[in-house]
């Protein structure tokens, strides 16, 4: 964040909401309680996806304020986490080259203003000290994913989603992120469209996955 803006503008513990010290991204106290674990799930093509945390509580809060309430100060320590949890669980295999995120359409972007997983994503490279870019789109019009019952979306044909140059996925390792995983649907549809167009390999992560997840398989709304 500019410093100039920083003081006229006290940043807040995205959790907690106390103010923060110059330069810190989250309260010592809400960063001790993270989980020392991230969470490990399977996607339903069989890839693996992680994240720092479930989809509940703080975090919960701090991602929609992230999202819906213009607070993009909150991705900061939500990347950061993010980037603990990769290297964390990918430490043997930190050999992916390029890292994208799960993209957003026009009409959904103009709408919010910004894609989520994408700045998550960016801030995320950044620390990694990988290229970010955006190699896949999303049709603007497409059925809404949370519209459709989760037996459609698993079994259903969706080509909302597309690459957007074959020649930078050939070949490569990539590093896939979303900000919520809730059916694993929309990570796996992606990943297989990495790998459909030569992507060597798909990492996944997720800043949160859905307490339910894993639990039961009948789940509507989100991705
Ligand atoms: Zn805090």
């Amino acid at each position: 964040m500019n410093r100039l803006l920083s003081i006229f503008y006290p940043r807040k513990c995205p959790y907690c909401s106390k103010p923060l010290k110059y330069d810190m991204t989250e309260c010592l106290v809400c960063r001790a309680e993270f989980p020392k674990t991230p969470r490990i799930e399977a996607l339903p093509t069989g890839e693996i996806c992680i994240a720092p945390f479930t989809y509940n509580g703080a975090i919960r809060r701090a991602i929609c304020d992230y999202k819906f309430r213009g607070k993009k100060f909150n991705a900061y320590s939500l990347a950061g986490a993010v980037v603990s949890s990769i290297r964390n669980v990918y430490y043997k295999d930190m050999g992916f080259e390029v890292i994208t995120c799960v993209p957003m359409s026009k009409d959904r972007k103009i709408e919010r203003g910004f894609n989520q997983s994408e700045l998550i994503a960016r801030y995320a490279a950044e620390q990694l000290d990988k290229p970010f870019e955006n190699l896949l789109y999303r049709e603007s019009g497409a059925a809404v994913q949370h519209e459709k019952t989760y037996s459609e979306r698993i079994s259903g044909k969706d080509d909302s989603f597309h690459v957007i140059s074959q020649e930078k996925v050939e070949g490569k390792k990539l590093l896939l992120i979303d900000d919520i995983m809730t059916t694993g649907v929309t990570l796996s549809r992606c990943s297989t469209i990495l790998r459909d167009c030569g992507a060597e390999r798909v990492f996944c992560a997720s800043v949160a996955i859905s307490k339910e997840y894993g639990v039961h398989n009948n789940i509507s709304g989100g991705g």
